[in-house]
């Protein structure tokens, strides 16, 4: 075994990476907004990359769409309109459209190549994409939101990358203004909020966005993800009209469809945050 059969992805703000045993590259691609790998891995299934950050693995990528989906459908009483931001490999809209009362879900990545790479490479990931309730665009999420019609959509889903490049946009006051313009009320927004062990900064000023663009009660839920750095991450929701997080416990735990990751404990279990970031969050 050489170095060159590992692939890393190395993470300056805590100084570690992240690596996978690989066999070979899959695929490159260079789209107009950035460059898209895919690996094959040992043990990992195939890896996805975009900018040399990781993305997606066949192994773990069901932890973070599961809970990009789920906790949120199940907090929302009645969520029938979905709006995903970004999730151009479509494991978050797979998840969306397990639940029977969704009328529609809209899919809005800025780079129709990771979806094509994800029909490719991740061909599970994309078995809901036929159903006649998704609509898959390939658009600027931005200017999605800021031209949607008021008070259409129960949930928008901001499955991004990071905040750089595209994705920088993502997570400011403007673009979180715009969702909640685009939202009923009662409403929820869910944004892939980072780890909580690397980037506390961020997720508060996340929160300090969203909370100046109008949205009234906020959580965040850590979940496990081991090809991200430090291998634990979050996901964020904001609410408009100061509902709380209360859930359909009853109904997650009823659901009619299979998870390897959500369940309505593992909801519960969620909610209870580390003292560490209950703290920077401000409780
Ligand atoms: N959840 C992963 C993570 O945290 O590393 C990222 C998932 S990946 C599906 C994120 C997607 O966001 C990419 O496909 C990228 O093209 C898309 N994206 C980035 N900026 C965007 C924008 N402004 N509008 C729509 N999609 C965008």
């Amino acid at each position: 075994m050489t170095a060159s059969d590992w692939l890393h992805e190395q993470f300056e703000p805590t100084g570690s990476s992240i690596g996978f045993r690989v066999t070979r590259k899959l695929d490159e691609v260079q789209s107009p907004f950035q460059k898209i790998e895919v690996w094959e891995s040992t043990d990992w299934g195939n890896v996805m990359l975009i900018d040399g950050a990781m993305m997606v693995t066949t192994r773990d990528n069901f932890l973070y769409h599961e809970m990009m989906a789920h906790p949120a459908l199940f907090t929302h009483p009645d969520p029938k309109r979905v709006v995903i931001i970004g999730g151009g490999d479509c494991g978050t809209l797979r998840e969306v459209l397990r639940h029977p009362g969704v009328e529609k879900a809209v899919q809005c990545d800025i780079d129709e190549q990771v979806t094509r790479m994800a029909e490719k490479y991740f061909p599970e990931l994309c078995e809901s994409n036929a159903d006649p309730r998704a609509q898959i665009l390939f658009d600027d999420g931005i200017a999605h939101m800021r031209n949607a019609e008021p008070a259409s959509l129960d949930v928008v889903i901001v499955d991004s990358t990071d905040p750089v490049g595209p994705a920088e946009g993502l997570f400011n006051q403007a673009f979180f203004e715009s969702c909640h313009r685009a939202l009923r009320d009662d409403g929820i927004l869910v944004q892939q909020s980072e780890s909580p062990l690397a980037l506390l900064d961020l997720m508060r000023e996340m929160r300090a966005e969203m909370a100046r663009a109008g949205f009234d009660s906020f959580q965040t839920l850590p979940f496990p993800q081991p090809c991200y750095p430090t291998g634990w991450w979050s996901c964020t929701m904001a609410r408009k009209g100061g509902r709380g997080f209360g859930f359909r416990e009853a109904d997650a735990r009823a659901k009619a469809f299979a998870t390897k990751y959500y369940s309505a404990e593992v909801h519960l279990g969620a909610q209870a945050l580390p003292p560490f970031v209950a703290q920077a969050l401000g409780g």
